[in-house]
């Protein structure tokens, strides 16, 4: 497996494929025993989760449905204001056994925003699984009930994930190399 390199940054190979599926499957158990008689709606963050929500939703083999929302950010009144809103749903979250689906949580706060305007639909339950969690970068304190791996506070892409735009097409994830 290759270093690559995307815009001015280096990369190496980091979690691969088969790593990654196996983590996946074994999360899908999880989640199967939890929900099999529930059909939950699992809600996918696009861009970056549009890979994992692929994969997981193969391996869950009860009824289920999936929607996918975005984030979109824009200013505020003020210019410190950075707001941010979940767009997209097509489906009642009311009375649901909600499932997030999220390729990293990094500080924290786009899901903590997530998280506030789905429970603002009053919904019956809500998980968050998401695919890559740095524990050390958190600084508000969210909900993550099925994680795929822990990681360094080091920038990433593949699998979901780009660098400005690139490498979400990447099977693997990369880590960017130190300097
Ligand atoms: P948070 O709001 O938790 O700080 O950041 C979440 C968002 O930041 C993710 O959904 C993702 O878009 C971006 N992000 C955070 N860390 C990384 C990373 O290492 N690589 C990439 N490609 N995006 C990241």
């Amino acid at each position: 497996m290759n270093i690559i390199k995307i815009h001015d940054r280096l990369f190496e190979p980091f979690i691969l494929n088969d790593q990654i599926q196996k983590r996946v499957k074994l999360i899908a158990e999880e989640i199967s025993k939890e929900y099999e008689y529930k059909n939950p709606l699992f809600l996918a963050v696009l861009n970056g989760a549009f890979m994992l929500a692929a994969d997981l939703l193969r391996e869950i083999q009860f009824q289920s449905e999936i929607s996918f929302v975005k984030i979109s950010s824009y200013q505020g009144t003020k210019s410190t204001d950075s707001i941010k809103e979940l767009i997209g749903f097509t489906e009642s979250l009311t009375d649901r056994d909600v499932i997030i689906i999220e390729d990293i949580v990094d500080t924290g706060l786009s899901m903590k925003h997530i998280l506030e305007q789905v429970h603002a639909h009053k919904p019956a339950s809500v998980k968050v699984a998401t695919l890559l969690l740095k524990k050390a970068a958190l600084k508000h304190p969210v909900q993550t009930d099925y994680i795929g791996f822990e990681i360094e506070n080091k920038f990433v892409v593949g699998y979901g994930l780009d660098y400005d735009g690139v490498g979400r097409n990447l099977p693997h994830i990369y880590v960017e190399r130190s300097a």
